[in-house]
């Protein structure tokens, strides 16, 4: 990883919210690069701002300070917890939406989005609607409708909490396969430990609110391949122990 170019800095990054109620301080100077084809994971406990931290990324919220900057014209994809297909439009026509928004829908664009549902398994279900298919397969629609509009770095906000433990393996090697396929970049927020070691470069553990960074763990291990058998490299579970003490979390 050394050698790749930064294509985000972040530095010193706070966020404080203003309500009627009063302030919330959620981010206290964060700051980290992420380089090209990475996949960073950030970890915290809930409550703590991971999810304050996509949204500056990708202008949903104003930071507070810090600044942001990008090697060139950087684009976002944003992945959330619920797939949020529209129930009443195809699977098409979900994958599409994005690519309408931006007004960059054509024929090429559409082509783009047919070839990404054939490759990864969804050919069939072109014209179906969400309620035919199961989580998993939705989720990997909501992946490919992130995916319609070229984004250089994709993030993930617990992309996989909605689904069942076994769903949830399968589709996060899915997802994984799918990004390292297509070179992006990712950042995920989870609160699943072992889903973060298992599919990230990176595991930035974050501290309790307003979060900073508490530890950066470069994940190197022996035969370290997919996510699945990820888990089972002989250096997995130490990482696990040192970043489950890192969340100190007091239960
Ligand atoms: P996480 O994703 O780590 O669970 P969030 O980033 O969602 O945490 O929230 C961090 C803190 O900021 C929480 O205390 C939350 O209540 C508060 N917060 C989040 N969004 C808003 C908002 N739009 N207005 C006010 N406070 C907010
Ligand atoms: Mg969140």
């Amino acid at each position: 990883m050394q050698n790749k170019k930064n294509i985000l800095s972040i530095r010193n990054l706070k966020k404080t919210y203003h309500t009627k109620r009063g302030e919330t301080k959620a981010v206290d100077t964060f700051s980290f690069n992420l380089l090209d084809g990475e996949f960073v994971a950030l970890v915290g406990p809930s409550g703590c701002g991971k999810s304050t931290i996509l949204s500056i990324l990708c202008g949903l919220e104003e930071k507070s300070g810090g600044t942001v900057s990008f090697e060139e014209d950087i684009t976002y994809g944003y992945m959330l917890q619920q797939d949020s297909l529209f129930e009443w439009k195809t699977i098409l026509e979900n994958c599409l939406l994005g690519l309408e928004i931006t007004g960059s829908l054509n024929d090429e664009t559409k082509q783009y989005v047919i070839d990404l549902l054939n490759t990864y398994g969804l050919g069939d279900f072109i014209d179906s609607y969400p309620s035919n298919l199961s989580g998993g397969m939705r989720q990997r629609v909501a992946l490919i409708r992130t995916l319609a509009t070229k984004p250089d770095i994709l993030l993930l906000d617990e992309p996989f909490s909605a689904l069942d433990y076994q769903t949830r393996l399968a589709v996060s090697d899915d997802v994984f396969r799918i990004l390292k396929k297509e070179h992006k970049s990712a950042i995920m927020v989870t609160h699943d430990l072992s889903e973060a070691i298992s599919m990230a470069d990176r595991v930035i553990v974050l501290s309790q609110r307003p979060c900073t960074i508490k530890n950066i763990y470069e994940i190197q291990m022996t035969g370290k391949s997919n996510p699945i058998e990820n888990r089972k490299c002989k250096e997995f579970a130490s990482y696990y122990d040192r970043i489950w003490k890192d969340l100190d979390l007091h239960v």
